[in-house]
């Protein structure tokens, strides 16, 4: 998970502030001062790390909790609210059609992110067209190519020519008909007047609504000063900070780069393709803090679920108490197309603090086998579970070449999966949340706890 050990650290914090008896001044001294590590541990600058520790302590000890409030859940919603300020407020990506000009210098990620972002736009229905410009690197045109044939995007470039933007005018009209056109760029090694230039004539012939700078997490706070010379050379309008999954400097970066005012659209979080998060400082700070990411979840279930309607349908169904085996189906379906298990786990409220006591790859395996059991049943078996005795048994287990004690893991699964959300349901708050995000109204991540 990204910023793995600094979310521990936070994680830690906030559990001794819930398990406090009362929120004294030993206490604040005592939490303020693991902050401090754990900010500086994540090469946060120090500066910063005073300014927010300062502010976390006077107001945990000054600020009287809203009425309802305990004064511990009152300063858990204090240190959540000032980490999520000390993250900025990203701004996401406007969906529209549009020209994107990736820049950034040598191995940050431009030409791999340039991939990610237009599998990311091409799911949100857009018609995507790529631009070839890097005319330095040896080999870069061939790399976008890979990276184009992989998600079925077209790309355009000029193998030999060195006039990168000769290159850009004629492939913005080779996609005069693709609404959203990305150009990949050259590095340098250092920001050169020479790289400023090229960039500013590219610009000129292809007049991109946005200026993406691309930006390795592992430079931490230095990300900052990068993120403003670049700004000052040719105008950024976004950031992307890639390589989020490979450091631990991650929080220097993005709270460095938030402090030039520079907007972080998106994250890199791996090397895979689909490895591209949009950037919201709450959710982010959420799912570091163990409070998980519904609002993240249910976006990354609704682009992987064609059908909206079934989504809501079996959102309905499992809120609802009416959980059949089919529900279970569709549910495991989507997760497994979501991506990875571990990622989506650490979207769910209270499995983003199980790092370590889950053994994900025995749960996909398992999760595989439960979709080949649940394919050898019959639709009807499926509606209502407890048709599934004896001899069915026998049958379904023979069906998918797995053992009867397979499939009744699969019915124990299924009736504790169903206790679960039964008892969720009954929660009121709980099913408001998730009926509210799932409705599309409320998209901006997990209130405080209360
Ligand atoms: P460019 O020179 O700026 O175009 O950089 P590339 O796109 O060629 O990327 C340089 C290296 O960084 C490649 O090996 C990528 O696989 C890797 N990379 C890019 N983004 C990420 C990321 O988010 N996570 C990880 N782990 N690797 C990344
Ligand atoms: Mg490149």
């Amino acid at each position: 998970m990204v910023l793995e050990g600094l979310g521990k650290s936070l994680r830690d914090v906030l559990e001794r502030v819930a398990k406090s008896s009362q929120v004294d001044e030993e206490l604040v001294k005592e939490i303020s001062k693991e902050l401090q590590r754990a900010l500086l541990q994540a090469d946060v600058n120090v500066q910063l790390v005073l300014e927010i520790t300062n502010r976390i302590q006077e107001r945990a000890l000054n600020e009287k909790p809203p009425a309802g409030k305990s004064s511990r859940d009152h300063v858990i919603g204090i240190i959540k609210k000032e980490m999520v300020e000390l993250l900025g407020t990203g701004k996401p990506l406007e969906l529209k059609p549009q020209t994107i000009m990736m820049v950034g210098l040598y191995g940050q990620g431009k030409t791999t992110t340039t991939g990610k972002l237009a599998l990311f736009l091409t799911k949100k229905n857009y018609s995507v067209g790529l631009i070839g410009a890097d005319v330095y690197r040896p080999g870069a045109l061939d790399q976008l190519q890979q990276l184009g044939l992989k998600i079925g995007v077209d790309v355009y470039g000029e193998p030999g020519n060195k006039n990168a933007a000769e290159i850009v005018k004629n492939g913005m009209k080779h996609f005069a008909d693709k609404k959203i056109k990305i150009i990949d760029t050259s590095g340098r090694h250092a920001l050169e007047q020479d790289l400023i230039q090229e960039l500013i004539d590219i610009a000129e012939v292809a007049k991109p609504e946005e200026r993406v700078l691309v930006l390795d997490s592992q430079v931490g706070q230095q990300a900052g000063p990068q993120a403003d010379a670049f700004n000052k050379a040719v105008g950024v309008t976004g950031v992307i900070l890639t390589k989020m999954d490979g450091t631990a400097k991650g929080g220097g970066a993005l709270s460095a780069v938030a402090r030039t005012k520079a907007r972080i659209i998106f994250i890199g979080t791996g090397e895979h393709i689909r490895d591209l998060e949009a950037f919201n400082s709450d959710r982010f700070i959420s799912r570091l803090l163990g409070m998980g990411d519904l609002a993240s979840l249910v976006e990354l279930a609704k682009d992987e679920i064609d059908d909206e309607a079934a989504m809501e349908q079996l959102a309905k169904n499992m809120m609802s108490g009416r959980f059949t085996l089919n529900d279970m189906y569709q549910q495991m379906a989507a997760v497994s197309k979501m991506g990875p298990l571990q990622k989506v786990m650490s979207m769910i409220p209270g499995f983003s603090n199980m790092e370590g006591k889950i053994d994900y790859e025995e749960s996909q395996k398992k999760l595989y086998m439960f979709k080949v059991i649940m394919d050898s049943m019959t639709h009807e078996e499926k509606d209502d579970p407890n048709k599934i005795k004896g001899k069915r048994i026998d049958r379904i287990a023979k069906g998918a070449g797995v053992t009867t004690a397979d499939v009744r893991g699969l019915l124990k699964q299924y009736h504790q999966s169903k206790k679960t959300l039964s008892a969720m349901s009954k929660d009121r708050k709980v099913r408001k949340q998730m009926m509210k995000q799932l409705g599309g109204m409320d998209m901006e991540g997990l209130q405080d706890l209360q």
